[in-house]
């Protein structure tokens, strides 16, 4: 391939620097809302767990006002039993009797604890959801920051993109036509690089050797020379 002329080597070699940082731009642009999905879905998950902490205290309560219910009916009991001892005629009839309040009351006990023990429960968890609210609050402040940060990339990014692609019309408006589509068609077949640099008869392209007479022709840097393997267009970089 004979395009000649070196100020279109130079041309191209400035073009795919320009992509390559186009590309670069390109990508960061596309990652960021990713990036943002990504914090968000974290946040996401911490207020899940934490509307299970909160079921968790409502249920909680609910046993707790079971057992309060349960409670009142055994103390009902209780005062029921106790105005009834006045009405007992035998011993054997006030020792029955007295083992019953003794029953009912021990039951009154079991039942007293249970609350407690629920009551412990509920502050385990209420200590918990206040440090998981604290958590959410600065991991919220901290999404919003991240995302405030990010937005501000992508303009930046944008407007970087902007300059370049207004650098590179401006570069390709210099390019032959032909050696332009040639270029462009590298740039699809080689994954964003149709110029490369080769450095002691290695294409930096594809790291295979290529003829050291092919070597001594590219040194002048006065054709288009491409890669024997990889096809891309190789220049040689005079220290
Ligand atoms: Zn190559």
């Amino acid at each position: 391939m004979v395009v000649g002329l070196k100020d279109q080597l130079k041309l191209l070699i400035n073009l795919q620097e320009l992509d390559i940082h186009i590309l670069k731009k390109q990508s960061i642009i596309n990652e960021i809302p990713l990036n943002i999905s990504g914090v968000e879905t974290r946040l996401k998950k911490i207020l899940t767990n934490l509307d299970k902490i909160k079921q968790g205290l409502e249920s909680l309560e609910k046993k707790k006002r079971d057992k309060e219910r349960t409670l009142d009916d055994i103390n009902g009991k209780i005062t029921k039993l106790k105005t009834r001892t006045t009405e007992i005629k035998t011993n054997k009839e006030y020792q029955a009797h007295l083992k019953e309040i003794e029953s009912v009351e021990k039951e009154c006990y079991a039942v007293e604890d249970e609350i407690l023990l629920l009551m412990e429960e509920t502050e385990a968890s209420l200590k918990e959801l206040k440090l998981r609210e604290e958590t959410i609050r600065s991991e919220k402040s901290k999404v919003a920051e991240f995302k405030k940060k990010l937005e501000a990339e992508v303009l930046e990014a944008e407007k970087e993109l902007l300059a370049l692609n207004e650098a590179r019309s401006e570069i390709v408006r210099s390019i032959e036509e032909e050696l332009y589509n040639l270029y462009m068609n590298l740039i699809k077949s080689g994954k964003g690089l149709a110029v490369v640099e080769a450095k002691e008869e290695i294409c930096l392209g594809c790291n295979m050797n290529f003829p050291p007479q092919l070597f001594v022709e590219l040194k002048k840097n006065e054709e288009i020379i491409k890669c024997p393997q990889c096809h891309r267009i190789i220049y040689y970089k005079s220290e």
